[in-house]
């Protein structure tokens, strides 16, 4: 079983500390939620991971081999995919819904017989109809909703058959229905051994899908919980540095 770890993680921006030696670590086959206030360094962490940014310390390793992740390339070839926060910079604009959800494809084609887009709109119709989302595959991106464009960046993450698999508060554009159908999607990638890094400020939904829980606050990893938690307190403590009664009485 494969397990992905990161140690004594540091980065600093212009001398500003915003992670501060984070180990956290991820199983195959788990959902893991990263939970914290806005700041604590959350994605942060996540953007070290997925190349997005370089560590000033610490390591990543799989499986005790270290990885050294140098861009979002190095970590894809990985096998570590990501949804990202800021759907907007993940998306290529005056792109295709097609074109944008089989991006990496598209991007190792060489040649000038390589790209037949009638199937690439084909296999992207195909994907999001298994996925059970309603978007038209040739509209141009720039076109779509929030919702939509959140829904292209899951179908594109979880299509890549990635060992792990990065959501950075996925559910904030959708509608509830869609939200049911990503936590089915997730439960599915859970049961095919994918490790889930699940971030989100969503309580009920965190207790609904998550394995464990990593509680960061000043960019400190502060608590991991043993299962899934049961315990509010121990989450919300963790959360604000005291109990819930003391900050509540
Ligand atoms: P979270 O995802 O938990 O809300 P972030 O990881 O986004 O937190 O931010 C952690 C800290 O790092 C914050 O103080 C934030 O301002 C800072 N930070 C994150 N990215 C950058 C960046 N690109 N440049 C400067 N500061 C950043
Ligand atoms: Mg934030
Ligand atoms: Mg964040």
């Amino acid at each position: 079983m494969s397990i992905l770890q990161m140690k004594g993680i540091v980065k600093a921006f212009s001398g500003v500390p915003a992670l501060r030696g984070v180990d956290f670590e991820v199983k195959a086959g788990e959902v893991h939620a990263l939970l914290g206030a806005n700041g604590a360094g959350k994605s942060t962490l996540m953007k070290i991971l997925t190349g997005a940014y370089q560590t000033d310390e610490g390591s990543i390793s799989i499986d005790g081999e270290q990885l050294q992740i140098h861009s979002p390339q190095d970590a894809k070839a990985q096998g570590v995919q990501c949804v990202y926060q800021e759907v907007d910079t993940a998306l290529i604009p005056y792109l295709s819904v097609a074109e944008n959800i089989l991006l990496d494809q598209l991007v190792q084609a060489k040649g000038t017989d390589l790209i037949r887009w009638p199937r690439i709109y084909s296999q992207a119709e195909d994907i999001l109809r298994e996925f059970g989302f309603s978007i038209s595959v040739k509209k141009q991106v720039e076109a779509c909703t929030l919702s939509e464009k959140q829904l292209i960046l899951i179908a594109r993450a979880t299509v890549q058959k990635a060992k792990f698999v990065i959501f950075d508060e996925p559910t904030a554009p959708l509608s509830n229905r869609e939200c049911e159908r990503l936590f089915q999607i997730i439960a599915q990638l859970k049961q095919a051994g994918v490790g889930i890094i699940y971030i989100s400020h969503r309580l009920p939904e965190i207790f609904q899908i998550c394995d464990r829980i990593t509680i960061m606050r000043d960019g400190q990893r502060v608590h991991t919980t043993e299962t899934a938690a049961t315990d509010m307190d121990e989450v919300i403590s963790h959360m604000l540095g005291k109990s819930f009664a003391e900050e509540f009485p």
